[in-house]
């Protein structure tokens, strides 16, 4: 970075292509475009589909309102599916049952970090002519049966945000094995514009034409070169994460009323998230009070996340309600993400293992109802 403040260049220069370089080869993808945050890489990916008004897009409600929101300003309408009830992925058969003759289009959200069943959204997809295209914003890392994320389905995007496994402050990534998409995004993501190249970059080199309508979507050359160092620290990261992970899943085993998700054989889970599911009739104690007892010992749980067709702007534009995805719907009263970050320690982490312990002890069911 201090190289990139030294050179002057700051925005667009070396950086950026080196970057998308080394993200497309870990990433196992042809191209790697980078863009100024996960939004970003889907909203650009959304716009290179190029739909129309009254296209539908299957997602699954079960995920960061930004996913939708990017077929929403694609000029499309997002059709929220159900989520299996042990991995909380998109439910196969569910988004079968919600294809239409306006489908264009699946987004796979790779939930938690734990690849989506690319073979089986594939089938699906191909055998309905649409567009199976992947939000991989929690799983950069992970892998579906030894092919990396990012080169399963027909576009992928990848978030930088500091939440997220590698940062660039903020920033974002769309991979793509189609070089006319990844040229589209990359247009787009500069306000449709292009530069001749030819003879007339000599003679007139000013000249540029806008052939489509675009916004700067641009990551800047710092930004790049942050996010390039960070790259190549993930595996060391990733390593982390799985083993906090391994040490929760052997610790909480024989707990009552928490219930960790399933972790699919076939895939690497790129663990950004560790979500538990409690039940209340055998923990003691229901989510909402677990969760403000683990802050009140200083411990961040979160909650990820609310069923975006249940947001007040999907319920008044779109008319959604709930009821439409009933095991999304019923998860998100019962889950919980435990911390989870490279830098932990083993003490941290055995910390909240102590104070689940406790608090979810049969035996200790009185909480104190300010905790
Ligand atoms: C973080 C995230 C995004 C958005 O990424 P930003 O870089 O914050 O714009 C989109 N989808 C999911 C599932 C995310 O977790």
């Amino acid at each position: 970075m201090l190289a990139v403040l030294r050179s002057g260049w700051l925005t667009t220069g070396p950086e950026v292509e080196r970057f998308e370089h080394d993200f497309a080869a870990a990433a196992g993808s042809r191209h790697a475009v980078a863009l100024s945050s996960g939004t970003a890489a889907l909203a650009a990916g959304m716009q290179a589909l190029e739909l129309a008004p009254g296209d539908e897009v299957i997602l699954p409600t079960l995920t960061f309102a930004a996913s939708a929101n990017a077929i929403v300003h694609a000029g499309a309408t997002p059709v929220f599916a159900d989520v299996d009830p042990s991995t909380l992925l998109l439910d196969g058969a569910d988004v079968e049952r919600r294809i239409t003759r306006r489908t264009r289009a699946i987004l796979a959200v790779d939930y938690a970090g734990q690849p989506c069943d690319y073979d089986q959204l594939s089938r699906l997809a191909e055998a309905c002519s649409i567009e199976l295209v992947s939000d991989a914003c929690h799983s950069l890392g992970g892998s579906y049966c030894e092919r990396p994320v990012g080169s399963v389905a027909h576009w992928t995007a990848f978030s930088l945000h500091p939440a997220k496994a590698i940062t660039s402050g903020e920033g974002g990534v769309l991979t793509t094995d189609d070089a006319g998409l990844a040229n589209r995004v990359r247009r787009f993501s500069r306000h449709g514009i292009v530069r001749p190249d030819g003879e007339r970059a000599s003679t007139q080199p000013w000249f540029y034409e806008q052939v489509d309508l675009g916004l700067n979507l641009r990551l800047s050359d710092l930004g790049c070169a942050l996010a390039r160092s960070q790259l190549r620290k993930l595996p060391g990261w990733r390593e982390r994460r799985r083993a906090i992970a391994e040490f929760y899943a052997a610790e909480l085993a024989q707990l009552p009323g928490i219930q960790p998700l399933a972790a699919c054989a076939d895939r690497e889970h790129a663990w950004h998230l560790y979500v538990v599911r409690i039940h209340p009739e055998l923990a003691g104690l229901d989510r909402d009070r677990l969760f403000r007892a683990l802050h009140a010992e200083g411990i961040g749980a979160q909650v990820h996340y609310i069923p975006v067709h249940l947001h007040p702007y999907y319920r008044e534009q779109f008319g959604t309600h709930a009821g439409q995805c009933p095991v999304a719907e019923s998860a998100y009263e019962q889950i919980l993400s435990l911390p989870l970050f490279p830098a932990m320690s083993d003490a941290d982490a055995a910390r909240v293992v102590a104070a689940l312990k406790r608090l979810l002890s049969p035996h200790r069911r009185c909480i104190p109802c300010d905790a």
